[in-house]
């Protein structure tokens, strides 16, 4: 199937999202999309000082040669997060007080207000956002325009993130990352000319973060398989069906090669449609984002910075591919099941261990919160092993179907020029260990560790990873 045939057929099953257009040179359709999409209305240009010469300037003529000029606001600042002071900022940009804006992005002891209070009445007044950046950008234009009722235009300027195209903006918020729901961009328009011109390191990133999917898909399908979290086939299809496509030219995305860089584009779009199909991130994070998270709620840096989401899902993803090839040696049909659910520990007690696991975490009741929603009776873990055993050998072959080896994922992102060592974040070993029960816990979403945990064989598929031989064998702490 051709890139417009997918993509035709996945924005049928995108809620939010109307236009998406990809190819070198499609920015000059802004103007024209803004026009069909926005009759009327004013738009303001929101870049920063590396989007603004990328693309940002050359869309402001766009826009004055068609007839509608448009206004711009620049961020001032080389390095910037999602955080909620921006947010407030952009609220200003849309209202028109762009020198409000301005005060807000300077003010550097800013006290955050509360995001309940956010929300306006829409206006035809207040300017349609034309985000042109990355992943910050997009995200803080994505929450300003549904807290004024409004849609707004995305011009991607690097393929770093699925976010362009996903509900919700992660944001910091109250000193934790927190995901504020909102509505996809009604538009993207993608100009490859732009994004395959992005600094390597946020392509290889992007890279990283499509790459997840394929631990990903994996977990959902012992989700799946666990009743727990059915597979929802249209989500599941325009992305998973093409995945291992879009991921076959990693020296491509290492040279800035237009076709592969639009694939990878590609890719991450259509997992951000899934995650829209869907109404839940599924399909595209599973384990293999949760150390990222990890690493964002304690704020962690390396050489005094922080580290790109998909940098530090490129080492979630490697790890989660080792646990598969552990799992894959074992041989479950095999099972004891009497003995795993005579093993099972209560509701209780697995809510006294996540308490003492996240008891000096920076959300210190998130893992009582989660295992509470996520766990099963012993009739139910029962059931669960059965079928599992029953099971295996077929379920066995589908699941080494999608998930990569370690060793392929790993030379895939050495080829991309992504992380494929945890010391290239600041990470050792022993801490990408010493994650492992706080993953298995902090989301209530059924991943590989809780079947494992059911089965008995949690210590069977996380030890040998960190053991000598293994993916990360912490004797050869680099
Ligand atoms: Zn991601």
């Amino acid at each position: 199937m051709e890139a417009k045939e997918r993509i035709a057929n996945s924005l049928k099953f995108a809620t939010d999202t109307k236009v998406f257009e990809m190819g070198q040179g499609v920015a000059a359709l802004a103007p024209k999309v803004f026009a069909e999409l926005f009759p009327g209305r004013k738009g303001v240009i929101v870049a920063d000082v590396n989007t603004w010469p990328a693309l940002g300037e050359k869309v402001e003529a766009l826009f004055a040669a068609a007839g509608n000029p448009v206004e711009k606001y620049i961020i001032d600042k080389q390095e910037f997060h999602a955080e909620w002071k921006y947010v407030e900022m952009v609220d200003k940009v849309v209202e028109g007080d762009f020198a409000a804006a301005k005060a807000i992005e300077n003010d550097e002891n800013h006290v955050e207000a509360d995001a309940k209070q956010a929300f306006r009445e829409p206006s035809d007044k207040n300017y349609i956002l034309i985000s042109v950046g990355s992943g910050v950008i997009n995200d803080l234009c994505k929450l300003c325009s549904h807290h004024h009722g409004q849609q707004y235009l995305t011009l991607p300027t690097a393929a770093s993130v699925d976010g362009y195209s996903s509900f919700g903006s992660s944001i910091s918020y109250q000193n934790a990352k927190q995901t504020f729901t909102c509505p996809a961009p009604v538009a993207i328009i993608a100009d490859i000319d732009v994004i395959a011109a992005a600094p390597k390191e946020m392509t290889a990133a992007g890279y990283a973060d499509l790459a997840a999917k394929v631990p990903a898909g994996a977990e959902w399908m012992v989700a799946d398989l666990m009743a727990a979290e059915p597979i929802i086939p249209p989500a599941w299809h325009m992305l998973q069906d093409y995945l291992d496509d879009f991921l076959s030219n990693p020296a491509g995305v290492a040279a800035g090669d237009p076709k592969a860089v639009a694939d990878l584009f590609e890719g991450l779009t259509l997992s951000g449609f899934a995650m829209q199909a869907a109404r839940s991130s599924r399909p595209a994070s599973c384990c293999d984002h949760l150390f990222s998270h990890i690493l964002d709620m304690t704020h962690h840096r390396f050489k005094g910075k922080l580290q790109s989401h998909g940098f530090q899902v490129s080492i979630g993803t490697l790890t989660m591919c080792a646990v598969f090839d552990e799992l894959f040696k074992l041989d479950l049909t095999k099972l004891d099941v009497d003995a795993a659910v005579a093993a099972w520990p209560t509701l209780e007690s697995e809510q006294q261990r996540a308490l003492a696991i996240f008891k000096n975490f920076p959300a210190p009741d998130l893992g009582y919160t989660q295992i509470t929603m996520k766990y099963d009776a012993a009739r139910n873990v029962r059931l669960q092993l059965n079928v599992l055993k029953d099971k295996w050998p077929a379920f066995k072959k589908a699941l080494q179907g999608q998930v990569w080896p370690f060793a392929k994922m790993q030379e895939a992102f050495r080829i991309a020029g992504a992380p494929y060592d945890p010391s290239q974040i600041g990470v050792t070993r022993q801490m990408l260990k010493d994650m492992f029960p706080t993953v298995q816990l902090m989301r209530f979403r059924y991943n590989v560790l809780d079947l494992a945990k059911r089965g008995g064989f949690y210590d069977q598929i996380v030890e040998p990873v960190f053991a000598a031989g293994g993916a990360w064998d912490l004797a050869k702490e680099k």
